[in-house]
């Protein structure tokens, strides 16, 4: 149910009709069952939702979308492990997170997803035609993308079209994905992990992070969420973040720290046997254009000189 009052809100049917109309949306995103009375912003938040939503839509068109590449550097010796894909627009006029929860919302991201998947594997297959090492990529899997029946037989497909390795490629998903949809979750990673293709447990540290889903899911990878990684000083996050890692490598995962800015934060993951860091330390994600240059670099070596 949605409310618009007369005279606060609007002074014609017309005004109030669509006002009441519009806190009716924004009840049903909220609970089901439950009522919203119109506010003064509710308009303005919905028109800007649709120029972002038609933002989008002409970089689908336009193919005004790019992907950028953020290292993760192993620990153990310096050179980039793998990279993170994530999503820009070329004229970075709106955030990731800005992106992604309107193509959430508008159902955009199917497409989105499609095109993110498709622009990484052939960047892969790319890099591989130039000769390069190949190097892992993961891609960002939002949950509303459980809905795309078809990804898997899309992403198959592309596999085989370029020729690329499985193993190349990760998929990195969040707890948010099993937590509405377990079933439909586990048949779609366990048909990945047939198809060769590793598996991670994105931000871990952020929402629930029950240890149990680590005994059912097919993951590799646990990725702990930079909020986590941040507070590796306070006795009990620290606690808590050397328990993850020792658990998760008795059960035989990898380990990303996500959001690593400083030496100090470095020395500690890497102290605990955390084996891939990720974060501005040593990187920013970077535009293709500026890979190539780092691609075989030890960055390890580059920040700490000797001391690596
Ligand atoms: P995420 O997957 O957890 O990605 C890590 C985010 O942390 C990225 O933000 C990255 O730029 C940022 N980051 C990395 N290192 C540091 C650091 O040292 N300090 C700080 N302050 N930030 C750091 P970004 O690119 O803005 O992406 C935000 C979120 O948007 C991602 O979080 C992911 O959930 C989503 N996303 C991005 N690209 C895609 C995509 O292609 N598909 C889907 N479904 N989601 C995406
Ligand atoms: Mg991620
Ligand atoms: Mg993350």
């Amino acid at each position: 149910l949605g409310i618009a009052l007369y005279p606060q809100d609007a002074d014609t049917v017309r005004d109030l009709v669509m006002y009441a109309d519009l806190a009716m949306y924004k009840a049903k995103e909220i609970a089901t069952n439950s009522y919203e009375l119109y506010q003064a912003d509710l308009f303005q938040k919905v028109q800007e939702r649709l120029r972002v939503e038609k933002r989008l839509r002409r970089a689908l068109e336009e193919e005004e979308f790019a992907v950028v590449y953020q290292p993760k550097v192993d620990s153990r010796n310096g050179f980039i492990g793998g990279y993170e894909g994530l999503l820009r627009l070329k004229d970075n006029s709106l955030s990731a997170a800005q992106i992604i929860s309107v193509a959430e919302e508008s159902g955009l991201i199917i497409e989105i997803g499609r095109w993110v998947t498709r622009e990484v594997v052939y960047q892969i297959k790319h890099w591989r035609d130039k000769g390069l090492a190949p190097k892992q990529v993961a891609i960002n899997f939002s949950a509303k993308q459980l809905y795309d029946a078809g990804y898997t037989s899309f992403l198959a497909q592309l596999i085989r079209e370029t020729g690329i390795e499985p193993s190349w490629l990760e998929i990195e998903i969040t707890e948010n994905l099993f937590i509405d949809q377990e079933e439909t979750t586990i048949e779609f990673l366990t048909k990945l992990k047939e198809m060769g293709i590793s598996i991670a447990l994105d931000d871990f540290g952020r929402g629930y992070s029950s240890l149990n889903y680590l005994t059912f899911l097919p993951v590799d990878v646990i990725k702990l969420d930079k909020s986590i990684c941040d507070k590796y000083q306070a006795v009990a996050s620290r606690k808590i973040i050397e328990g993850i890692i020792r658990i998760a490598t008795g059960l035989n995962l990898k380990i990303v720290a996500e959001g690593i800015e400083t030496v100090e934060q470095y020395e500690f993951f890497r102290s605990e046997g955390c084996q891939y860091i990720q974060g501005y330390l040593f990187s920013k994600p970077l535009p293709v254009s500026e890979l190539e240059a780092i691609h075989d670099q030890n960055l390890g070596a580059v920040l700490f000189g000797q001391r690596l």
